[in-house]
This record gives structure tokens, C-alpha cells and sequence, in this order.
């Protein structure tokens, strides 16, 4: 039996206020894994426990569905104003650091958990709160293997409600540029590492501008340069500059090609220190029935892409779909809040969906 049909949006800002003034930067997710726990057991719920992951479930059913998003959040940045955690509901938002990424999906599915209509005997509610999402490390990617098979799972991100069924592949590569050090007075006996980068850069450019490549639904191929250092001294002509290439990549110009392309641009001054490539493309069919679900739910015709990764990736076998409420733009940026009307239509298109899918 649902705890109760039906949450109040009083009562989903309470809650998202109160884990937003818990700080849970990835690695430090031990208290809120506690406060979960605490609310588990007061609801009567069942659920385990390993590392910093939780699963919580209602129903003792075959056919299950997965509810999984993530606990932690990256450091507060420099832009903040206001104190990144003070979980304030002002203006009829709540203010702070996670409050929209994840902590509107994470207050969204705990409430939709406890307050979904289906039948337990025939099916299964799972929520998964997990950590590392933000780093990569021991959350989901690992925990999901701990999880009873799923027919269907839905990530929780900020989307702004919209229903996503892709994201992009990403990749980062380290380059170095090498010359030789020599004097700043007498640089006609060096090789300035710093022109030969510049010139290895702009390739970079030109070649992310000329992909011709396009998705529908993802757009493009896109390179992004986004760090550069090098150099020892004021005087000192460098002999290394080092470089980092954020690529997001689509199906049609995966990965793999586009490294491939980077490599061939590039001069004989510059090679690929590392490569990190770990997410591909993802991608499910719009006619899946959680889609169709959850179109219904939130009242979506279409579907849309993801604008970033997310731990919809370590979903590799089910059906699955991005959903959650916030602006995805708020994501990591200062002052970050969401409007509570915001948290409360995630919640319900959350409960909704599973509604629809379990009774399906
Ligand atoms: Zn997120």
C-alpha cells in the first residue's frame, strides 16, 4: 500500500531543503545515505544498503521499475553569493547547491516511491540513490549489478521535465606540445612550444567548425579546447605546453573517428598524452512503452536529448529515459535553486509513470 496518494508541494520543498543543507559533494555522501535511510525505515520501506549506494522498493513483483539518480554534487564554484548550502525557500524556490541537480530527481522519486498506485503483488517500485555520478567512481556504473534485473529504468536529471531518450558520447584527451627551452633573450635557439600549440589549437577549431556530421535528435560532433598551460618562467622560452580537448560525440562521428581525425590534424610537435574515452553515445527507441509512459505522464509529444552524461549509460540492457525536474542550465552553476512548482510537477510525472508502466 502507498504510504499516502499524494504529496503536497509544502511538503516536497521541506524535504529538498533539508538534504540541500546536508553537504554531499561526490565522496561525502555518507549523510545524506543516512537521512534516506532514516526516511526509509520511518515509510516502512525495505532496503539495502552497500557503500554509499541505497535501494529502496515497494512491491514483490516480477515486473520492475527502476528509479535511479544521483545523491552527490560537485564543489560550489566561485560565482556563489549566496551560502551554497543553506537550503533557503525564498520566492518560491529553494535555494542552493544540488537543489536541481539532482536533489528535485532525488525528492521527486523518493515521494513518487512511497505514493505510486500499482499492484505490489504483481510488481516492483525501486528507487536507487546513488553517489560518485558527478566523478565517476562507486555509484551506479558499479551498484546496478547489486540491483534485481529491471524491465525499464528512469534516470533522474534536471531536463526540465522534458523526456529524454539520448545523450552524446564524450571523450577527453591530454595533449602536450613539445620544442625546446631555450632563453627569452635568445629564442632563435629554441623552439617555442607555445606557437607550435597555438597553431595545433586552432586545427581544433577549424576541424570541429568543418564536421558536417548531424543527429537529429543530438545535433553534432563538438570540440571543445579548455585547458592550456605550460611554461616555467617568465624568461624561459617553453619546451612543453600542455593541452585538454573535451569532445561530445554523436553516432554519426562516434568517438573512435573523431579522435581518429584529431590525431591526423595535429603537427608532429603534438601527440596524445592520455585518452579517456568511457562514454559512447546513448540512445533508446521513442516507441519503448516507458517513453510512451512517460510522454503521457508529462504531457510531451516528442522526446529530446540529454545535454550532458549521466548514469542512464550504465544502462545498457533495459529500457530506459532522462527525466527530472530543474533547468539543466542551473546544473553546476552559481546560485543554483528550482522553483518549487518545478519540483512538484517532476514528482508527479515520476509517480505517473510508474503508474502507467507498472499497471501496463
Ligand atoms: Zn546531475
Amino acid at each position: 500500500m502507498p504510504t499516502t496518494t499524494e504529496f503536497t508541494q509544502d511538503t516536497l520543498a521541506d524535504a529538498l531543503s533539508r538534504i540541500v543543507r546536508i553537504k554531499r559533494v561526490s565522496g561525502n555522501e555518507h549523510e545524506v545515505i543516512e537521512w534516506f535511510k532514516a526516511q526509509f525505515g520511518k515509510h516502512g520501506l525495505q532496503f539495502k544498503h552497500t557503500g554509499r549506494n541505497l535501494l529502496a522498493w515497494r512491491g514483490q513483483g516480477d515486473k520492475r521499475l527502476l528509479f535511479n539518480t544521483h545523491t552527490d554534487t560537485v564543489p560550489p564554484n566561485h560565482g556563489y553569493t549566496r551560502d551554497p548550502w543553506d537550503g533557503a525557500r525564498e520566492d518560491g524556490k529553494v535555494w542552493g547547491l544540488g537543489s536541481s541537480d539532482a536533489g528535485g530527481c532525488l525528492i521527486g522519486m523518493f515521494h513518487a516511491l512511497l505514493s505510486a498506485d500499482f499492484d505490489e503483488s504483481k510488481c516492483t517500485l525501486m528507487f536507487a540513490p546513488t553517489c560518485d555520478e558527478e566523478t565517476q567512481g562507486e555509484g551506479f556504473e558499479h551498484f546496478r549489478n547489486e540491483i534485481p534485473e529491471f524491465e525499464a529504468c528512469v534516470t533522474g536529471e534536471p531536463t526540465d521535465c522534458e523526456v529524454c531518450t539520448a545523450e552524446r558520447g564524450m571523450f577527453k584527451l591530454d595533449m602536450r606540445t613539445a620544442g625546446k627551452s631555450s632563453h627569452a633573450a635568445r629564442p632563435w635557439q629554441g623552439d617555442n612550444a607555445a606557437y607550435h600549440a597555438a597553431r595545433d589549437i586552432l586545427k581544433i577549431e577549424a576541424l570541429y567548425e568543418g564536421f558536417e556530421e548531424r543527429d537529429d535528435l543530438l545535433g553534432r560532433t563538438t570540440l571543445a579546447v579548455t585547458m592550456v598551460n605550460g611554461g616555467v618562467a617568465r624568461n624561459v622560452v617553453p619546451s612543453e605546453i600542455d593541452w585538454v580537448i573535451d569532445g561530445r560525440t554523436i553516432e554519426q562521428l562516434d568517438n573512435a573517428e573523431t579522435i581518429k581525425r584529431i590525431k591526423e590534424a595535429m603537427s608532429e610537435h603534438t601527440k596524445v598524452q592520455r585518452e579517456k574515452a568511457r562514454f559512447g553515445v546513448w540512445k533508446r527507441d521513442e516507441n519503448d512503452p516507458l517513453v510512451k509512459c512517460a510522454c503521457s505522464a508529462s504531457g510531451k509529444q516528442g522526446v529530446s536529448a540529454f545535454g550532458g552524461v549521466s548514469d542512464a549509460w550504465w544502462n545498457d540492457k533495459a529500457q530506459g529515459l532522462i527525466v527530472g525536474p530543474g533547468f539543466p542550465k542551473l546544473s553546476h552553476a552559481a546560485n543554483e535553486y528550482i522553483e518549487e512548482k518545478e519540483l512538484f510537477r517532476g514528482y508527479q510525472i515520476y509517480k505517473k509513470t510508474a503508474e502507467l508502466f507498472l499497471e501496463t
